[in-house]
């Protein structure tokens, strides 16, 4: 049985990148371990960050438990918001050193002596900063562990995204804010070298996302365009996960 370190920069990446593959290989017997780089305090609610943080860290526990997960680790940074609306404060995660926050994930990796490592594609998906540095502490952190994992990239095959966005845009008018991401955004087909049908999971895919509560309302969220689509559309969002797989580690 293998050990697997799912690596994310807040609580809810985890159910919506990676949330079914995790389910399969703790079906399948798999040791997995959720690591967050921070706690989500600049999310969209009404709540203040550090109630959110509270509530935000239950959320991933639920999540964790939806999935099989067999623990949560927190690194210990703080949302550094989105690049358009970013946070003020002390500690996060973009104002870290790339080495310190590796550093951390190292010797998580390590007392884990994990086999597989999730991290983000090079674009850190849509480009959220908190999700590109995500991609740099992951490689960072494979090549300071005594015993270098696979580490493989969540992202999304972008062609895939781009069709059912247009799927989806009847919906997405019932949500007056939001706007679609453009230009280099997650992979394009031939990047991707792992496709996963998780439909097979769904069911805990779905219990990881319902856990995110704090996310759905309140927000222009992913999430809370999840929930409005019919039952078909959403298993056809949902029922795919893709990575790339990093080259080995030097
Ligand atoms: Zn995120």
């Amino acid at each position: 049985m293998a050990t697997v370190v799912s690596f994310h920069a807040h609580p809810d990446d985890e159910a919506l990148l990676t949330g079914g593959w995790l389910a399969q290989r703790a079906a399948a017997g798999d040791r997995v371990v959720l690591v967050f780089a921070t706690d989500g305090g600049a999310g969209l609610t009404g709540a203040d960050a550090g109630g959110l943080a509270v509530r935000r860290r239950a959320e991933a526990a639920a999540s964790a438990h939806a999935l099989g997960a067999a623990a949560v680790e927190w690194l210990g940074y703080a949302d550094s918001g989105m690049a358009a609306m970013p946070s003020q404060g002390a500690d996060r995660f973009t104002d870290a050193p790339v080495d310190a926050a590796a550093r951390r994930l190292a010797a998580l990796l390590d007392a884990e002596d994990a086999d597989v490592l999730t991290g983000y594609d090079a674009n850190g998906g849509y480009g959220h900063p908190d999700h590109v540095r995500v991609h740099h502490v992951a490689r960072r952190a494979r090549a300071l562990t005594v015993r270098p994992p696979q580490l493989l990239e969540a992202t999304r095959d972008r062609t895939w995204l781009v069709r059912g966005l247009a799927l989806v845009r009847p919906f997405a008018r019932v949500l007056p804010g939001l706007t679609l991401p453009a230009g280099e955004i997650y992979s394009t087909a031939d990047q991707v070298t792992l496709r996963v049908d998780v439909r097979d999971q769904l069911t805990a895919k779905r219990a990881a996302l319902a856990a995110h509560a704090s996310q759905a309302t309140g927000g222009v969220r992913t999430l809370a365009l999840l929930r409005l689509l019919p039952a078909p559309v959403a298993r056809r969002v949902l029922g795919t996960e893709w990575f790339v797989e990093a080259p080995p580690a030097a």
